[in-house]
């Protein structure tokens, strides 16, 4: 049985093992006791089978990890004590000295600094496309390319990749691919049922969903969550601890009403925005003015909580201004937990180098948490009001 209700309610408890108890126990332990040194040797020889040593499987990772997996309608899942490390085991589990990625371009800040500063150092070199049309992955694709990574849709702009397309492009080569789906949770999009090999997106988001815990999460065949789980999950130690695992299976519970509670409220929000004179653009994915609105529609089943403006301004301080006079909706990064966000490209900009003419300069990105829109509304109303 696959449906949402079972999965984030009962699948993977054995409730009869723990007293019957409704939440499942935080098995805070860091190793196993065995009775027959013939079960000792099996574990031995495959870690991915049993619990031995917490730094590999555990109890109460392993109820998150069969959750996670049946919500992307994937084999297997693995969870990380972030998403920046579920980037990097899976990337780098597929790559050898000479070997080539092609990435769609303005990945998460993290898989590009892996693509630009740590992999060079190995020999393997990454060409960046514009995801938007098909042709320029196949431009891309050289003989010794072997990993395909995208991002949709991307967390600043928005951009999609037609993961379908990609995906059968990808298959034909023989290369692998892995999307980050940290916008879409997999409730409103299913990569690997598109036909993407890997499919990761940061927990921390909507996952745990309460801005208290950093965690990562990936998905793909048994075989090739082993082939990770027993190279760069044990060596690096890089897996999720009991006590977070707990937490985001607490997240899960309410995943669909918040992200469904989230999307009302975006939706007031971004007709709100798009009226209001000192907003030049809003870029969200479904809008019918954006420019893959319909691919958005097909392959999304849903959009939320992350959108970003373009402000109408002629210096950057009008911008800081409206992000400093904010009250309720924080200034931070990060998203998907309970507290509205925003965040200025400018901050990332010298304000030497801040270009009024250029859009990208003038960007905020917001999200939309668990407040009332019109409790959002007025403090953009305020906000905007002060730095005219
Ligand atoms: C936050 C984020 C990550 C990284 O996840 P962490 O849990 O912060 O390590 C990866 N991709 C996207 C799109 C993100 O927003």
């Amino acid at each position: 049985m696959n449906d949402l209700s079972y999965i984030l309610n009962e699948l993977g408890e054995d409730r009869e093992q723990y007293f019957r108890a409704i939440s499942p126990p935080i098995m805070q332990t860091s190793n196993f006791a065995f009775k027959k040194v013939e079960d000792l040797r099996k574990v031995f020889e495959d870690e991915f089978s049993t619990y031995l040593y917490s730094r590999g499987l555990n109890p109460t990772v392993d109820i998150l990890r069969q959750k996670l997996a049946a919500l992307d309608e994937a084999e297997d899942c693995l969870v990380f004590n972030s998403g920046a490390s579920a980037i990097f085991a899976s990337v780098f589990s597929n790559v050898q000295s000479g070997d080539h990625i092609v990435s769609v371009r303005n990945p998460y800040t993290w898989a590009q600094r892996m693509f630009d500063n740590i992999l060079p150092r190995f020999g393997i070199s990454t060409t960046y496309v514009d995801g938007t049309h098909i042709e320029n992955f196949e431009r891309a694709i050289l003989p010794n390319t072997r990993i395909i990574y995208l991002e949709s849709p991307n967390s600043w702009d928005f951009a999609l990749q037609d993961l379908r397309a990609v995906a059968d492009l990808a298959r034909a080569e023989d290369i692998i691919t892995i999307c980050d789906n940290s916008y879409c949770t997999p409730l409103y999009q299913k990569p690997v049922v598109m036909g993407i090999d890997m499919v990761l997106q940061s927990a921390t988001k909507y996952i745990g969903g309460h801005s208290d815990v950093v965690a990562g999460v990936l998905t793909g065949t048994r075989q090739m969550m082993k082939k990770i789980f027993d190279n760069e999950l044990l060596n690096m130690g890089n897996g999720i601890t009991p006590f977070n695992a707990w937490l985001l299976i607490r997240g899960l519970r309410t995943l669909p009403v918040r992200l469904e509670r989230i999307s009302g409220t975006t939706a007031k929000v971004v007709d709100y925005l798009k009226k209001h004179p000192q907003v030049e653009e809003v870029i969200f994915p479904f809008d019918p003015s954006f420019p893959q609105y319909e691919l958005a529609r097909e392959q999304m089943a849903g959009a939320c909580g992350l959108f970003t403006i373009v402000m109408k301004a002629e210096k950057m301080q009008q911008i800081v201004t409206f992000c400093e006079s904010l009250r309720h909706i924080l200034m931070a990064v990060s998203w998907g937990g309970h507290e509205s966000l925003a965040i200025p490209r400018c901050a990332s900009i010298k304000p030497e180098h801040f270009d009024a003419g250029n859009r990208v300069h003038k960007m905020i990105r917001f999200y939309v948490g668990l407040e009332d829109p019109d409790y959002l509304i007025a403090d953009f109303e305020q906000a905007f009001a002060k730095s005219r």
